[in-house]
């Protein structure tokens, strides 16, 4: 069966932005006759703001966007986590940040020094960061809007972080074992995350997890072309049929009046095939 997913990180309100990826997930799921499941990503503690959670949840409710079954909190699913680490070929790495920027041969395309693999014949003293050992045979998928991506981890990304010293999981590990404990089938979300799929479906096939179909949407962006996040001071959005019309408009979809005409509407492929959009706000 269809199952979708929306998986905000509780680091501020609903902006645009993450409402553009919810809309379009919700869209993709309710079109297909499946379901749609909500998972409150609040792993990083440092950067979560108390109350987001909630306030996200209202939200979109107040627009219409319901959920099946209970609301998944990632800070509650450690053992899981745990669980899947202990499956993964990975070793400990000493680096520090300063290190692995003067160690390394070039920058991966989130911006992030590749790791070199300094710490893989395992003589790692300081244990900082639980890295899982990468390969060099390319990954490829196709994205629905995207098209197709590919990447040699070794080589574009390297070794990369599932868990640090301090008690924090990656994203990276979470995701994956998410998504697989849950039965997801079909990932609709920001294309910020498209340079991240490779490294997911790597995880998944080391996990022997099925591995979900992509659909990537463009993320928006201010005028200075900076992703809209708290830290730009993208504005809350308000719970409004106006809102929604702006964000299926950002999706290129027909304008209509309800949510049950959107949906009957729904039309990937007048998503533009960009990563980022310019928005209004
Ligand atoms: N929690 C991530 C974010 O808010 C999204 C993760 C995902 O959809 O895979 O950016």
């Amino acid at each position: 069966m269809y199952t979708g997913r929306f998986a905000p990180s509780p680091t501020g309100p609903l902006h645009i932005g993450s409402l553009i990826a919810a809309l379009a997930s919700w869209l993709d799921a309710r079109a297909a006759g499946g379901r749609w499941l909500v998972r409150i990503e609040d792993l990083d503690r440092p950067r979560c703001v108390p109350g987001a959670a909630g306030e996200i949840l209202r939200t979109l409710e107040r627009l219409g966007l319901t959920w099946d079954g209970e609301v998944v909190y990632q800070s509650r699913r450690l053992a899981l986590y745990e669980a899947a680490l202990q499956e993964l070929p990975t070793y400990w790495c000493s680096c520090t940040r300063r290190e692995i920027a003067d160690s390394s041969l070039g920058l991966a395309v989130d911006g992030a020094p590749i790791y070199p693999g300094t710490c893989r014949p395992g003589a790692a003293g300081a244990r900082r960061a639980l890295r899982v050992r990468t390969s060099a045979e390319e990954i490829c998928f196709d994205d629905r809007v995207q098209g197709r991506q590919c990447q040699v981890l070794e080589r574009d990304i390297g070794d990369f972080v599932l868990y640090r010293a301090d008690g924090l999981f990656a994203y990276q590990l979470a995701v994956v074992v998410d998504d697989f404990q849950q039965g997801v089938t079909h990932v609709v979300r920001g294309a910020d995350l498209l340079d991240s799929t490779p490294r997911q479906i790597y995880l998944q096939r080391l996990l022997g997890a099925p591995v979900p179909r992509y659909l990537h949407v463009p993320v928006a962006v201010n005028a200075a072309g900076e992703k809209l996040s708290k830290q730009t001071g993208a504005l809350a959005v308000e719970p409004t049929r106006d809102t929604l019309r702006s964000a299926l408009r950002l999706l290129g979809q027909e304008d209509v009046s309800s949510l049950e005409e959107a949906v009957r509407h729904w039309n990937p492929a007048l998503i533009s095939p960009r990563r980022a959009l310019a928005s209004p706000r």
